[in-house]
């Protein structure tokens, strides 16, 4: 049987290389190789060039991310790749012509099916072509990494390796944490200490960069850092996982790996898990995973839970009612941020729309009724719905999201807010989409929803309290604005979310996600203080975005 072998390759503006690089490897002549290209958005045109060889060959894959997102995270989607498609072997090499194409030949010699192999610069008969400053970081770096490691191999660094498949099938991508420079090393130690084989094999590293990019003090900091945590890993610490297939819920890629995990597979959720003001009450925490295409951390659409609709159709909320005094003040709070948006499109308009989508007990829509805006709110929840009704004169209706856009033929809006929303739908690009369609250029998209890298969210780690089970998705500063673009809106704002809540309910909240021992303290405070006192948190986690949609010329 031939064994087919992927040959991945990261790029980054490599318009000028890819070409040839491709047309070399397919020169040598073997037929069970297919090329891998992972771009993360070149500006440069290499995505076009790949698609130009992708018409003249047939054995060219190419993935185009949403943005930078590191050279690392690049390699861990080439093996990532590799895993799903299950080649028997994945070699990696870099674009730039530096790892010499005619050394394929001789890694397919060297494949043994349960060797690592890797190019080396530093034994007999191979070279390198730095000199100075470059030169001796990468000799001393090597140096360390090997004998800090114990990493039987000269060369642990460069990016010029073969995988078989065997080895390939037990890294678990989402525990190797290292990237840049580190995630060379991380992964030859993990082989190491999995006790496989490591072959190296001569090469002569040419430098195509001319000693012009220089390796950044930072990134040399962080890899002397990462060093030290690796030597006090054991292989204990890497557990296997079974892959994920399914597509990711933000650019629909098949690229999630393992985030959190938190062993919950099999647990029951009932509709208590999915009331607005679940936080302080499931205790289920769900497996997280994470996109490497966008970085959208997020409940793999495999281990969420199905009907998900239905479930919100039956949320009856009573802690939220018990709360609306408090609730009008967070809104309120709200309504001032937005109040300059909707006067700029009552300057252009002589009377404007507001669409809510998610409008559950009608706070929000009350605010707007005494501010004499017409408003209509959507909401799943039949029981927010019917307070909502009763309780207001704004349009409700009691509809899906996805039912409201095919059926209603509702467009343009001036204003489309969604609170606390867009982490529970199960397709996120398909609901910015949905919300593209409802309105013209220059009007406002108005959204709340939670980030997940800041310093708060790393600081609590596992007990972060929005770890609940219907947050779907987590985003980020940097992904926010790619998914926003990509439907042509731009970011105006990003500001915190500011949540007035009773003091002994947010502090209740917040510890019931940590281990029982500390859990007395929140009975200890809701004996203390009384029930009225309310204050204004402001987290650097829950965020208000204004975005403005716009013309995208072609
Ligand atoms: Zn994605």
């Amino acid at each position: 049987m031939t064994k087919k072998i992927l040959v991945g390759i990261a790029t980054y503006n490599e318009c000028d290389n890819i070409k040839y690089l491709v047309e070399q490897i397919i020169n040598i002549g073997r037929k069970n190789i297919d090329i891998l290209i992972v771009d993360d958005n070149s500006p440069d045109g290499t995505v076009e060039e790949v698609k130009k060889l992708q018409k003249k060959f047939n054995n060219i894959f190419l993935v185009v991310r949403m943005g930078k997102l590191g050279l690392g995270s690049a390699h861990k989607r080439i093996i990532h790749f590799a895993k799903i498609n299950k080649y028997d072997g994945l070699l990696t090499m870099d674009a730039d012509f530096s790892h010499p194409p005619n050394l394929i030949k001789e890694f397919i010699k060297k494949n043994d099916e349960k060797s690592f192999i890797i190019a080396s610069r530093y034994i007999n008969e191979g070279s390198c072509d730095y000199v100075g400053y470059r030169k001796y970081v990468s000799i001393f770096g090597n140096y360390v990494a090997r004998s800090l490691l114990r990493i039987p191999s000269y060369e642990v660094t460069t990016s010029y390796r073969f995988f078989p498949r065997i080895i390939l099938n037990s890294i678990n991508l989402g525990q190797i944490r290292s990237d840049g420079y580190a995630f060379q090393v991380e992964i030859i130690n993990f082989i190491n200490l999995k006790s496989y084989k490591i072959i190296e094999i001569p090469m002569h590293f040419v430098d195509r960069k001319n000693n012009v990019s220089k390796i950044p003090r930072m990134q040399v900091f962080y890899s002397g850092l990462r060093l030290i945590q690796l030597f006090f890993t054991s292989i204990k610490s890497y557990q296997e996982s079974s892959l994920d297939f399914s597509l990711c819920r933000g650019c629909k890629s098949q690229a999630l790996i393992e985030y959190k995990n938190f062993n919950n597979g099999n647990k029951k959720y009932s509709s208590i898990d999915f009331s607005c003001s679940s936080v302080g009450k499931t205790n289920i925490k769900p497996d997280l995973h994470k996109c490497i295409d966008c970085d959208l951390v997020q409940i793999s659409p495999s281990n969420s839970v199905k009907n998900l609709d239905k479930m919100y159709e039956d949320v009856v909320d009573t802690d939220y009612i018990n709360n609306l005094k408090i609730k009008y003040k967070t809104f309120n709070g709200v309504f001032k941020k937005i109040k300059p948006y909707i006067e700029k499109s009552q300057q252009k308009h002589s009377k404007i729309n507001i669409l809510e989508i998610g409008s559950y007990y009608g706070v929000l829509l009350n605010i707007f009724e005494k501010n004499k805006l017409n408003a209509i709110g959507i909401e799943p929840s039949k029981h927010a719905y019917e307070y909502s009704k009763n309780h207001n004169k704004q349009k409700n209706i009691n509809v899906s999201f996805d039912k409201f856009v095919k059926d209603f033929n509702a467009i343009n809006f001036n204003l489309v807010m969604a609170f606390d929303v867009i982490e529970h739908v199960e397709n996120v690009d398909k609901f910015i989409q949905q919300v593209g369609k409802l309105m013209k250029e220059d009007n406002f998209f108005i959204f709340s929803t939670i980030f997940i890298d800041n310093w708060f969210a790393r600081m609590l780690g596992n007990n972060w309290p929005w770890i609940i089970p219907m947050h779907l998705s987590y985003f980020n500063q940097k992904n926010i604005h790619d998914f926003l673009n990509k439907h042509n809106f731009e970011i105006i704002s990003i500001s915190n979310h500011i949540h007035y809540s009773k003091i002994s309910y947010a502090i209740k909240g917040l510890l019931n996600k940590f281990p029982s021992y500390i859990n007395f303290l929140s009975k200890l405070i809701s004996f203390i203080l009384p029930d009225k006192f309310s204050m204004p948190f402001s987290l650097p986690d829950t965020k208000i975005i204004v975005a403005r949609k716009f013309r995208r010329i072609c």
